[in-house]
């Protein structure tokens, strides 16, 4: 008989397994507790139930089915997962401590690899393999707590896969973070290319999550040389979508741009992104371009990051750089690609 697992299971569908097993449902909050809020590995750690009901418990069930393939720690305290499927697929995770210790955040995958392909990235470079279910999209940040012994707070679906195009296991995950894990949906943000069906139905959600958009250029032809989806929704539809998902949802977007050497830094670029958020309700994220392979692009001098940040911050909005994590174990964006190597 194949096991089932436990993580990522509801409290509902616990209370079924402890009622087939002729325990109250109070049996089954404690099995919750020590999945998502104790994170521990397996049934015999949970000490509060009894030895004879744990037996019961691990003839039938297991706490999970991936396994850590590699671990990896940056200088900067950045730990990069290497997560292994049972299907034998695998996929990174990472997590960033900022500031201080109160604040973990784990950048996770929705798919392995990435359809999208973006020219900038690594991810995209492999393809699209095949999504990941809500359950796996959880036990990333299980893992993470399992190891660490310590408890996520925010949530950034910026790794591997574009999560728009796996909107309904993602939704599904951003749910139990939420309930189960306690994490705020406002310490939840998810990261898109700008699928545009995928934002509208984002718009219509009660959860106050955070929509991030990888704009990166906001010049058509630049746009669709670095990413090939500019073709299929383009700046203008984009900015549209934009537009209502802010006004029906209430709540502002995070523009997320790449700062490119000579290509998307430039003066005519600047003045482009700024008509383009004019309107809009967001703060700006400048990611400085990571190198990944052989693409010929190049990450842009401080000087030319800073002065790109003092135009921008001209027009009142706020403007942040994202601080570069993890690039000694290629943890950093666009440097996943499911390999151990
Ligand atoms: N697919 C989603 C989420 C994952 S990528 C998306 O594209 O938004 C997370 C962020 O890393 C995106 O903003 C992406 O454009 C950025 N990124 C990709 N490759 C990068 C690179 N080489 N250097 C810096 N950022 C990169
Ligand atoms: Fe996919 Fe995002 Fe990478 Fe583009 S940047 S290829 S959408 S993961």
């Amino acid at each position: 008989m194949t096991k089932t697992i436990l993580a990522g299971l509801s409290l509902e569908e616990i209370e079924k397994i402890t009622e087939t097993l002729g325990a109250s449902k109070f049996r089954a909050r404690q099995i919750h507790n020590w999945i998502y809020l104790k994170s521990v590995s397996n049934i015999d750690e949970m000490t509060d139930l009894s030895l004879d009901f744990r037996s019961k418990l691990k003839e039938i069930s297991d706490v999970t089915d991936v396994k850590i393939k590699v671990k990896q720690i940056s200088k900067d305290g950045t730990i990069k997962y290497l997560i292994e499927y049972p299907d034998g697929e695998c996929v990174e995770t990472v997590l960033m401590r900022f500031d201080n210790r109160a604040n973990l955040t784990a950048c996770v995958s929705s798919q392995i690899g990435c359809a999208v392909n973006c020219s900038f990235c690594a991810t995209g470079k492999r393809g699209f393999i095949r999504n990941l279910s809500y359950k796996e999209i959880i036990e990333q940040v299980l893992t993470i707590q399992r190891d660490t012994g310590l408890k996520v707070t925010n949530i950034v679906f910026m790794g591997q896969g574009e999560p728009l195009l796996n909107l309904d296991n993602v939704l599904k995950a951003m749910e139990i973070f939420n309930d189960n894990f306690q994490i705020g949906a406002r310490r939840i943000t998810v990261s898109t290319s700008g699928i545009i069906p995928g934002i509208e139905r984002l718009g219509g959600i009660e959860m106050q999550s955070t929509l991030a958009i990888s704009l990166h250029s906001a010049i058509h032809e630049i746009r669709q040389q670095i990413m090939p989806i500019e073709k299929k929704y383009n700046l203008d539809e984009l900015h549209t979508a934009l537009k209502k998902y802010i006004e029906k949802a209430g709540r502002r977007i995070t523009i997320e741009y790449l700062l490119i050497k000579d290509l998307t830094d430039t003066m005519e670029s600047v003045k482009a992104l700024e008509k383009f958020m004019r309107d809009l309700k967001c703060n700006i994220n400048l990611i400085p371009y990571n190198s990944t392979d052989e693409n010929g692009y190049q990450k842009p001098s401080n000087n030319s990051v800073m002065r790109f940040k003092a135009l921008l911050e001209q027009t009142g909005k706020k403007v942040t750089v994202r601080l570069e994590r993890g690039a000694d174990i290629d943890a950093a964006c666009g440097q996943l690609r499911g390999k151990v190597v």
